[in-house]
């Protein structure tokens, strides 16, 4: 009851002195309403409060102030991009630097409040209008695969659509999120005079990522994460957007173009090796061009693993399954790392420069069904191209999430499209041409593929309102 009255008055003082604009419950003393570090909480309850004042506060301004506070986080990832991914990479040790820096530039693509929209029908009983309005404070957990990119990613989607955010951080990337989280909160108060638009647990653990999940002041979770936090949110008892595993098959037919189909392999299965979650996992070629396209990956930036080197390599990546029929247990200090840690691994050299490693495997090898996030990649001999479908669709385990074919026949693409039913379905391109790098259309950190809001958007974040005037206003 004391606490109940002392948090009372506590926010009484913080809103009078938010409204006469100066002075600090905690000393900053620069103007601003400084409660945390510059959005940086210790607590979940003082996190959610702060970003709902920042809600509040945002819900006053026009949608050019919205679109202003969305550029500034935009321009620090692209203008910081080198040293915030310097410092992204320095953190988690995993991935690769220039893609590091490649995801925060792209942060530039993201849509923002462009994409809001209102729809009309006008008829002969008046006027009715849609309207697509913010939920408030949004509770989004991210991943450690893309630490900074996803809050940075979830802030231009939510904060467009009008919401403020908490951000509770995978642990091995928390300096940075908070660092960026830091800035932009910064740099938008230089420029608007609110803070808090984004805040961020600076400690994060279970706990708090369970109190985030409970919290009542969150109508909304996004998260994005394995298969562990996927089926948290989904037990949740609030609404939650789920942005979950995947384990991309990639099938390769007869008619493909195999120097594309080999090119785009290695773009996507290199990517800052291979952590993306639509990253190019396990491959199924028919058999009459199984050989042409392994050597056509050795053109382009591959090195091909001989069946012993394979066998080395599967012994240091997994460890056999804790009970019969269970997962092979992933060994994660190789998660993320270059392909010459992994040859050095097995005791062998590979060229400079080599994007990603390969060879020919069965679909017993771990590599196969394990979400490996490793720049090796299996291939593996299929009879025709149904057979290589039925294979990508039971090693892609029903995630739904994301499959790629290389192929000139239409009836092969249809059926694959079909059988696979995943959000993303990516033809005669690399993973990255389903987000818009090397195809049409925006991209996102956040794919929501068990919740099936598909590749997140400000929309997605948005309720819809319905404004409707009875029998006027049809001014025609
Ligand atoms: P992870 O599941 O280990 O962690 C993700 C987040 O969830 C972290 O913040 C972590 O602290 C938290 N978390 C983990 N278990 C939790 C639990 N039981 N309760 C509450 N919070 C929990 O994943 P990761 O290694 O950081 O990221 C890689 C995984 O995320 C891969 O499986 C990848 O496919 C997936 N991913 C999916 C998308 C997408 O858009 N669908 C995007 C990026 C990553």
């Amino acid at each position: 009851m004391a606490q109940a009255t002392e948090q009372a008055i506590r926010s009484v003082v913080q809103q009078v002195l938010a409204q006469l604009g100066h002075g600090s419950v905690n000393g900053a003393g620069n103007g601003a309403f400084q409660e945390g570090d510059w959005g940086a909480f210790d607590c979940v309850d003082a996190a959610v409060a702060a970003a709902q004042r920042a809600f509040e506060q945002l819900a006053e301004r026009t949608m050019d102030e919205r679109a202003r506070a969305v550029q500034i986080v935009k321009d620090i990832c692209f203008e910081q991009a080198e040293e915030l991914g310097r410092a992204e990479l320095e953190e988690t040790k995993i991935g690769r630097l220039d893609h590091k820096i490649e995801k925060l530039k792209g942060i530039r693509g993201i849509p923002g409040t462009e994409f809001l929209k209102c729809d009309a029908v006008s008829g002969d009983h008046g006027l009715t209008v849609t309207e697509y309005a913010p939920f408030g404070v949004i509770g989004a957990i991210t991943p450690v695969t893309h630490s900074l990119p996803t809050v940075a990613c979830n802030f231009v989607n939510m904060v467009a659509a009008g919401n403020t955010l908490v951000v509770n951080p995978h642990p091995s990337g928390k300096r940075i999120a908070t660092e960026g989280v830091r800035r932009f909160n910064k740099a938008i108060y230089d420029e608007l005079g609110i803070n808090n638009l984004v805040t961020i647990i600076r400690e994060p653990t279970l706990e708090s990522a369970e109190a985030v999940f409970q919290h009542r002041g969150i109508p909304l979770l996004c998260v994005t994460g394995g298969p562990g936090v996927a089926r948290a949110a989904l037990a949740a008892k609030k609404r939650a957007i789920v942005a979950g595993p995947g384990n991309p098959p990639v099938v390769v037919d007869e008619t493909a173009d195999l120097d594309n189909a080999a090119r785009s392999i290695i773009k996507g299965g290199a990517y800052d090796n291979n952590l993306l979650c639509i990253g190019e996992k396990e491959v199924f070629a028919v058999e009459c061009i199984f050989d042409q396209l392994m050597d056509a990956m050795g053109r382009h930036g591959g090195y091909r693993l001989s069946a012993d080197e394979i066998a080395r390599l599967t012994s240091v990546a997994f460890a056999p399954p804790k009970e019969p029929g269970g997962h092979a247990v992933l060994n994660r200090d190789l998660v993320g790392m270059d392909p010459d840690v992994l040859a050095r691994a097995i005791g062998i050299q590979i060229p400079a420069g080599t994007q990603l490693l390969y060879g020919e495997t069965n679909t017993s090898n771990p590599f196969v069904p394990e979400e490996q996030m490793m720049p090796f990649v299996p291939f593996i001999r299929c009879r025709d191209a149904d057979h290589g479908i039925a294979l990508a669709k039971e090693f892609e385990h029903g995630f739904g999430h994301t499959a790629i074919l290389h192929s000139n026949n239409v009836r092969v693409m249809t059926k694959m499209g079909r059988t696979m039913n995943t959000t993303l379905f990516i033809k005669n391109g690399s993973c990255l041409a389903g987000l818009g790098n090397g195809g049409e259309g925006y991209g996102s950190f956040s794919i929501a593929t068990p919740t099936g809001e598909g590749v997140t958007n400000p929309l997605t974040f948005t309720r819809q309102r319905r404004c409707s005037l009875a029998d006027g206003l049809r001014i025609i």
